[in-house]
């Protein structure tokens, strides 16, 4: 069974000259090379004359292809990012839901499933990635598709009184069935699938963890907590006192105290709070002025999207305002950077923080946690200030978990992570690092796939 190739099926495709941003992309090709496979998706590309491109490197196929205009607008930057992204990190409010939206989404994935089908044979293992595609293994199923599909969502999977705010949702939701394994980052995301299939769709719970759909049909799901490849992170951020940036930057620190934050710039980070909290700290703690520096890095995503924009807009004016209020000619208290960084760089600057502080109001997971923890000098190890609605807190239970909403509690928790003592800080980090180094990305695609080849193959023939 797991003879044939690995097919990742992703939104968008990491091409092979292209560096690789994530982990994920990494990942997956060090996945796809191994087992001998093809990696299909978006091209990246917006033309009025959408074409097929297909590559061959490093033992991989890569096929991508282009979207035209409105399929961008409805299936990317609408349904996607401005109905399942809001909603599934609990922000109703923020949701703008629209029919055409909805539609161009199915049509995208239809497209997906029609040229993906015409170059799938019988024993690949298919696994897809994430909210962009929740329907594409039904629509393949539809197209005859019998091979073993797996499914990993990357966002949180709210529960069920969200879900059914969307409109159309069973139709949507309900086609999770048609994959072998759903997988989810976290118990939560797990419990919440199981409800709302349970009393939403109408499912029963079958043994060893599966989940039976009205119409027979029966899928495995899972936790699967994404991880980060922990020693070479361990490692760039041992080589990064070499780099300029990062010497740099620790010039310019001196002796005071770095707090740093990386974030895409997205609502779901909690970044208006994370300011606020900061402030407060100035306001309460006349005596850590002078000494703290706030870098928050953030460079800005989906400014197609209005919700990003105004976000921008309003930690403009909030850095701005703390900076004016609390200043001094020899010292600024955020460092408010919006711009991205290399890996290096970012591991050599995590190291150089003695707090990393990390507050989303929803995250998946949030690597930039992970990463935080494993870029520490195990010597002077710094102290991570996490949500406890990240999924990370889910694994790094020893660290300081705050409720990013109580200013006050990320308050206190900045004071307590800025004069822990270098023991306690040893003993966190220790725990913290052990459970990285055992779940690392390998582990954790590892752990995917091996439960997605021992799923029952109930669509398929026999071999
Ligand atoms: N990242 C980066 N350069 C930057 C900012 C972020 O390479 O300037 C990386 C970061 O190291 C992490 C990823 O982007 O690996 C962000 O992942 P996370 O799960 O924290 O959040 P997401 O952006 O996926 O919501």
């Amino acid at each position: 069974a797991s003879g044939g190739r690995l097919v990742v099926v992703s939104n968008r495709v990491a091409m092979p000259r292209e560096v690789a941003t994530g982990g994920l992309a990494s990942a997956m090709r060090a996945a796809l090379a191994e087992r001998g496979g093809l990696w299909f998706g978006w091209s990246g590309k917006v033309t009025e004359r959408p074409q097929m491109h297909r590559s061959h490197e490093g033992g991989i196929d890569y096929v991508t292809i282009d979207l035209d205009r409105a399929d961008y607008c409805d299936y990317y930057a609408g349904f996607a990012n401005r109905a399942l992204w809001p909603l599934f990190h609990y922000r109703p409010d923020l949701v703008d839901y629209q029919r055409s939206h909805l539609e161009g989404y199915l049509r995208v994935n239809r497209l997906f499933a029609q040229k993906l089908a015409k170059l799938l044979r019988p024993d690949d293992v298919l696994w897809v990635h994430d909210y962009h595609l929740i329907p594409l293994a039904a629509m393949l199923r539809e197209l005859g598709v019998r091979n073993r599909i797996g499914f990993f969502l990357h966002i949180p999977l709210p529960a069920a009184e969200l879900l059914i705010v969307l409109p159309r949702h069973r139709e949507l939701l309900g086609t999770l069935a048609s994959y072998d394994l759903v997988g989810l980052h976290t118990v939560r995301d797990l419990r919440a699938l199981e409800n709302y299939f349970l009393h939403e769709i109408g499912g029963a719970m079958r043994p060893g963890g599966r989940l039976r759909a009205p119409d027979g049909r029966v899928f495995q799901a899972g936790v699967f907590p994404i991880s980060i490849d922990t020693a070479a992170v361990a490692q760039a951020a041992r080589d990064s006192v070499k780099l300029p940036a990062v010497q740099q930057l620790k010039e310019s620190v001196q002796d005071r105290a770095l707090i740093i934050g990386v974030d895409r710039l997205d609502y779901s980070k909690g970044l208006p709070q994370r300011f606020a909290a900061f402030a407060q700290l100035l306001e309460e703690t006349p005596e850590l002025r002078q000494q703290v520096i706030y870098l928050q890095i953030a460079p800005p995503s989906r400014s197609d999207v209005p919700e990003y924009r105004n976000l921008r807009r309003e930690l403009e004016r909030a850095a701005g305002h703390i900076n004016g209020k609390y200043a001094t000619p020899d010292w600024v208290p955020i460092r408010y950077v919006n711009q991205s960084f290399p890996h290096e760089v970012l591991s050599g600057y995590y190291r150089a923080a003695r707090v990393g502080l990390v507050t989303p109001l929803r995250d998946g997971m949030n690597l930039v946690a992970k990463e935080y923890v494993a870029s520490q000098n195990p010597e002077d190890p710094g102290v991570l200030v996490l949500s406890r609605f990240a999924g990370a807190a889910q694994e790094l239970g020893d660290t300081l978990l705050v409720n990013p909403a109580d200013l006050t509690e990320v308050t206190e928790a900045l004071v307590r992570a800025l004069s822990m003592s270098l023991r306690e800080r040893k003993a966190r980090w220790r725990a913290m690092m052990d459970v990285l180094e055992k779940h690392d990305l390998t582990a954790w695609r590892e752990s995917f796939l091996e439960a997605l080849y021992a799923t029952r193959l109930v669509q398929a023939p026999s071999p």
